[in-house]
């Protein structure tokens, strides 16, 4: 069964990771500790959310690794123009409804899914337009507007659209292999052909664009892997993500497969995968900023970093989570519950706090300071930046901090775990340190017990 923090970390994951397989989940962290519920918590106040989420939940079939909340709509629906529209009218009310305290201006919207790329533009229009009136759009920062594309459900002039008139700037596409063998077996319902005629429309229209793999798919090999990197480099993408295929229970591949077992390549088989991803991406030129993710400079998913660093953002559509004034709100993964949550939310009824496990739907977590420690911990150290001490010290105290810095005291010795300074430059000195980060790639390859070591620690 599920923990607690187990279940935390698998949404917090999801989340995100537009497409839900997060790299490295942790083990079970079953502990809290007397010492963090004593920690009186935030020294630091929550600041608005600049961020928000849109989930686009349609699919043309379901790939046979998703558990996402997802419609499959099937090749040729005769009636998927009217789901969809139905579909994003109660987004639209769901984003005028929002209970948000004040206004701030968004920096960063992002349309995940399912497959965005299938919504017809003047859908599309129409959230960007709800999203304007509620929130406003950042003038003091360029707004950061991404969309997940899938390879063969756009044409190029759907892309010119969505480019010049719902302000798309950036485009996530969903590549996951270059083989068409794979393709199939993942139930894609995109060939190679497909990919190579989306990335060159991309490529004359747009800079700023993401490559998303998927290793450790089943018949993987370190060889076909290689064969992989190396046509994604050639693409030339400003960014790169690359996810561990998780084998989810309830899916085609989870009646099929069991994790580690022929043709699903071992464990060690997918660490090696992540040291030739991170080895060959890096020597490409790109950073490896975050575990599953690499970018040039100045191509870092700025929606994205906001997952990582823990800040709050807003979240709309089915299956969708939000965190705003330090409560997790996570939106049914049935459409007519969602609907219902729309409808009471419109009419001004309370959001009745649940239990997340297992429920149907809508749940309010309040963020306490447990989670909160677990939150940032796990997050920050996915980041190649790794954690800020002093800005834990000021959230949570200097005996927490002191503690942390113990844990991660003990990883230096084995090359899993740096300290840097202020300037960001490797330090021994753990007393002049300011960052506390896992090293690439073995750190990040042990990041799960290194965390759990972290979590045993403050107990
Ligand atoms: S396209 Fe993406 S969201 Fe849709 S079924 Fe496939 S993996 Fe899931």
């Amino acid at each position: 069964m599920l923990t607690r923090a187990d279940h935390r970390i698998r949404v917090l994951l999801a989340m995100a990771c537009a497409r839900g397989h997060a790299l490295l989940l942790l083990p079970k962290v079953r502990h809290y500790s007397s010492r963090v519920l004593a920690c009186e918590g935030s020294a630091i106040p929550a600041a608005l959310p600049t961020a928000a989420y849109v989930h686009l939940p349609f699919c043309k079939r379901r790939c046979h690794y998703c558990d996402f909340p997802i419609v499959a709509l099937g090749e040729s629906s005769s009636n998927a123009g009217s789901t969809m529209e139905s579909y994003v009218d109660l987004v639209c009310q769901e984003i005028a409804a929002e209970r948000s305290p004040s206004r701030g201006a968004l920096q960063t919207v992002f349309f995940g899914g399912g497959t965005p790329s299938l919504i017809p533009i003047p859908l599309l229009q129409r959230i960007i337009q709800a999203l304007e009136a509620k929130h406003g759009f950042s003038r003091d920062a360029p707004m950061e507007i991404s969309m997940e594309m899938d390879p063969g459900t756009f044409s190029r002039d759907y892309l010119t659209e969505a480019i010049q008139s719902c302000g798309i700037n950036r485009v996530s596409l969903g590549v996951q292999a270059f083989d068409d063998d794979l393709l199939k077996l993942c139930g894609r319902s995109h060939c190679l052909d497909d990919v190579f005629q989306s990335i060159e429309w991309i490529k004359d229209s747009l800079q700023n664009w993401s490559l998303d793999l998927i290793s450790s798919l089943p018949h993987h090999t370190l060889a076909s892997w290689r064969k992989s990197l190396e046509q994604a480099i050639a693409a030339s993408p400003a960014h790169v993500s690359i996810y561990d295929l998780q084998i989810e229970q309830g899916t085609k591949f989870g009646n099929l497969y069991k994790p580690g077992m022929d043709p699903l390549p071992s464990d060690d088989d997918s660490a090696e995968f992540f040291k030739l991803g991170s080895s060959m991406l890096r020597e490409a030129g790109y950073d490896h900023y975050e575990i599953s993710n690499y970018a040039r400079k100045g191509f870092q998913c700025r929606h994205n970093l906001v997952y990582w660093k823990n800040q709050g953002y807003y979240a709309y559509g089915l299956g969708s989570t939000s965190f705003v004034d330090g409560k997790r709100v996570k939106r049914s993964k049935r459409m007519r519950e969602y609907a219902k949550f729309v409808e009471a939310l419109a009419a001004g009824s309370p959001v009745l706090p649940e239990s997340l496990e297992g429920s149907r739907t809508e749940a309010v977590l309040p963020e306490s300071v447990e989670d909160r420690i677990l939150d940032t911990v796990m997050l920050a150290l996915r980041l190649a930046e790794g954690i800020d001490l002093r800005r834990f010290e000021a959230e949570f105290g200097s005996e927490l901090a002191g503690i942390l810095c113990d844990g991660l005291a003990e990883f230096v010795a084995s090359g899993n775990v740096v300290f840097l300074d202020a300037s960001r430059e490797c330090t021994a000195e753990r007393a002049g340190a300011v960052y506390g980060r896992l090293t690439d790639p073995n750190g990040f390859l042990v990041s799960n017990e290194i965390i759990s070591r972290l979590f045993c620690l403050v107990k």
